[in-house]
């Protein structure tokens, strides 16, 4: 018997292996396999079982078979393919990012006692022995850990077995989620308003055809879209369908955990996302995939549960860039649960108040059934929103400060009424660019539209497209004014400000720092809903779908900040940021309000958030994209180089451009634009030097032909590269 197995290594190459007789009966597709591969051994997976070995007789044996069980089928593996194919990676190294255990987990045991079901008559017991038997009775079978010290001893026990009074066996411990915090309200005995039931109807008739349809559940914040997700996920369990419900940060999956188990209290319900530890998930998988569990919520790595009969895949924030993970597995779970989903012939149901622009814009051709829901339950308001234009706004040394005058107003106010605050900085870590305070003008690249990147150190602009270079000017050329200068200002410096005006509040600050600590987020959304912070000082997480009643006022300083980050969908993600930070607010009894901050009151982005318009906004950016050639109009795969060595990179990268333009002619058939290379916007990270190309074009066919080329190419020059097919953003 010989079998095909596919290795973690960085090559598409799968290899044949024979079996040795021991491990014939038990060989199977989906199995872990050890072998020696080179002079090391290496754990694969058999992906398949040749009738015949079309191999000659060197073939090396298999030297170990850990699973019980497969951990995947053949159809499983089709997806797989699919996936390794589509984002240009190795299966091998695919099905170590999947599948749990990299490394041969064996199931934990634990040892169990139970009575006889007949006990022999007539045999005297000690004290000690009916005192077990009279527990056993009591209580039924009980694992070793709940016995007292003095049953457990091994030779007391091994008497009562040989007795005949006793069993002993084996169970496997299962190592499920624990319980969940409890954090937020549950929602039990709603009942739904008109546009959710219309919603809900429409999701029945599509899951009752059986058929893979995709669906859009466009809500605005706190219009009730949760409560359709959990009426759509009973309706597949009570029919004996399994369900994935996916949100985009793993700080929001407690949150929704407790929600769902108040909800389905009977059920057991599995919890998938990478901070999950490995033997945990795989105890997870194994009983999804028997089909002990049928309900899968998590972060973007559940996509990939076993769920059997699989009916429905909730996307939750949909538009959420967390659900593109950016590094080994360049995978966007959103993308691969219409894969998934098609497959399987299930519902998707992506669900969102502010959709991509590429999701909304296949709404319009009918290839996803938009579902609305256009109002917040019990006709609460959605915030009003109030914008300050910083141009005007100067401290007694005439410098732009943190915090306006409206903002410290109503913090001032909100306090006073003790409610809370969220304040969001929205910031893009390493990425600066120039502007002009007076005017608000920001320095962009004149062919790519898309903001410079500020490098002090090296006194520079640059573009990290097309590698556009210049000097940065110190006079604004719109207004003549002589302020220009870089942005930049850390919650720190925030929340230090914020005391200045406010000594007595109670300020928690919520940043990539602080949530890097185990457990931080969820003890400071905690506090948060206990009333223990007034302020709570974030970035990027605040904004996302957390529901806090007390919450009436939330800030937003910088909201041009992603409007400038070097990517075109910067406009689209700064509307989406401040819509859904604005959502925060008012999810209580009382109405929201909302300061945003902004060098640029008139941007589009801005204006539409101000007015909650998101189908203006879409209408507003839609002909930009056209116009410049972006998604939807196009198809992206983004190729990241690097290297140690800075000349010898850059010689390689340039060399790997003039291929790719001749290549775009002839494998591509003219059908793929080569942008770059040009340095990436880090473009020295961990010791290597960076630099990155974006392949452009209408269908995706002549972009992966050309991009696996270009990777031959690379590998022989020493570079190393990844590949983004589809990319969110660039960074
Ligand atoms: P979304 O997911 O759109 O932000 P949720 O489903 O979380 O909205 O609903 C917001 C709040 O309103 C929750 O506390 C939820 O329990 C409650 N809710 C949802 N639907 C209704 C309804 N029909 N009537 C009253 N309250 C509702
Ligand atoms: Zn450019």
């Amino acid at each position: 018997m010989f079998v095909r197995v596919a290795i973690p290594i960085p090559s598409a190459k799968t290899f044949t292996y024979a079996v040795p007789e021991t491990f014939v009966p038990v060989a199977a597709v989906g199995k872990r396999v050890v072998v020696p591969f080179g002079r090391k051994r290496m754990t694969g997976w058999i992906i398949e079982i040749p009738a015949e070995a079309a191999c000659d007789q060197t073939v090396k044996e298999i030297l170990d078979l850990p699973d019980p069980e497969p951990l995947f089928s053949s159809e499983d593996l089709v997806l797989y393919g699919w996936i390794s194919r589509y984002y240009l990676y190795p299966l091998g190294m695919v099905l170590a990012e999947i599948l749990p255990g990299g490394t041969a987990t064996r199931p934990k045991r634990e040892k169990w006692i139970g009575i006889q079901a007949e006990i022999p008559v007539g045999i005297k017991l000690t004290q000690k022995q009916s005192a077990l038997v009279t527990l056993l009775r009591e209580k039924g079978d009980l694992p070793f850990s709940g016995l007292e010290n003095r049953f457990r001893e091994a030779a007391f026990l091994r008497t009562l077995e040989a007795k005949g009074i006793v069993r002993l066996r084996e169970k496997e411990l299962f190592r499920g989620p624990g319980p969940a915090p409890e954090i937020g309200r549950n929602g039990n005995d709603i009942i739904l308003n008109g546009a959710q039931a219309e919603a809900l109807d429409e999701i029945r008739a599509r899951l009752t055809s059986g058929r893979f349809s995709p669906s859009l559940l466009h809500g605005v914040t706190g219009s009730g879209k949760t409560e359709v997700y959990l009426r759509a996920v009973d309706e597949v369990l009570r029919n004996g369908g399994g369900a994935i419900y996916l949100v985009p940060e793993i700080a929001l999956t407690a949150q929704l955990l407790s929600r769902v188990q108040s909800r389905f209290p009977e059920r057991e319900i599995a919890v998938i996302h990478s901070g999950i530890a490995r033997s945990t998930r795989y105890d997870q998988w194994k009983r999804i995939r028997s089909g002990e569990i049928n309900l899968v919520v998590g972060a973007r790595s559940a996509l990939f549960a076993p769920v059997r009969n699989l009916r429905l895949i909730v996307v939750d924030e949909e538009h959420d860039p967390s659900y593109k993970q950016d590094d080994r597995l360049r995978y966007n779970a959103r993308d691969l649960a219409l894969v998934r989903g098609k497959a399987a012939g299930a519902l998707v149901i992506l669900g969102s108040a502010t959709p991509g622009i590429q999701t909304f814009f296949r709404t319009k051709g009918g290839a996803y059934r938009l579902l609305r829901l256009p109002f917040r339950v019990d006709n609460r308001p959605l915030p009003r929103v109030e914008v300050v234009d910083m141009k005007t706004e100067r401290d007694e040394q005439g410098r732009t400060p943190l915090l306006s005058r409206a903002l410290i107003a109503a913090l001032g106010e909100t306090l006073a009424q003790q409610k809370q605050t969220l304040l969001f900085l929205n910031r893009r870590g390493f990425h600066t660019f120039l502007f002009c305070p007076d005017c608000g003008h920001v320095f962009t690249c004149p062919s790519c539209d898309l903001s410079l990147t500020h490098h002090a150190a090296m006194g520079v602009l640059k573009c990290h497209h097309c590698d556009f270079t210049s000097k940065p000017p110190t006079i604004c050329p719109t207004c003549r004014g002589n302020h220009v200068r870089s942005q930049g200002a850390g919650t720190e410096r925030v929340e230090e400000e914020v005391r200045k005006f406010f000594p007595e509040a109670r300020i928690a600050r919520m940043d990539s720092d602080t949530t890097s600590r185990k457990g931080e987020t969820e003890r400071i959304l905690r506090s948060l809903d206990r009333r223990e912070i007034d302020i709570l000082v974030g970035t990027q997480m605040i904004t996302k779908g957390h529901d806090f009643p007390d919450i009436t006022l939330v800030g937003v300083l910088a909201a041009d900040a992603s409007m400038n980050i070097p990517d075109f969908r910067a406009a689209e993600r700064t509307f989406q940021l401040l819509t859904q930070v604005s959502g925060r607010g008012g999810l209580g009894d009382q109405p929201g309000r909302v300061v945003i901050q902004t060098f640029n009151p008139n941007h589009y982005a801005i204006r539409r958030a101000q007015q909650h318009d998101y189908v203006g906004f879409y209408e507003d950016e839609l002909p930009l994209r056209r116009e410049l050639g972006y998604p939807p109009f196009s198809r992206l795969i983004g190729l990241h180089f690097s290297s140690l060595k800075k000349e010898e990179g850059k010689k390689a990268v340039a060399e790997i451009g003039k291929r790719a333009r001749e290549m775009a002619g002839t494998i591509a058939g003219g059908k793929a634009d080569v942008i770059g290379p040009a340095e990436s916007p880090l473009a020295r990270l961990r010791g290597r030097y960076r630099w990155q190309m974006l392949l452009r074009g209408k269908e995706s066919r002549p972009l992966h032909l050309l991009a696996e080329k270009l990777m031959e190419g690379a590998e022989r020059n020493g570079l190393e590269i990844r590949v983004d097919v589809d990319p969110v953003h660039f960074m």
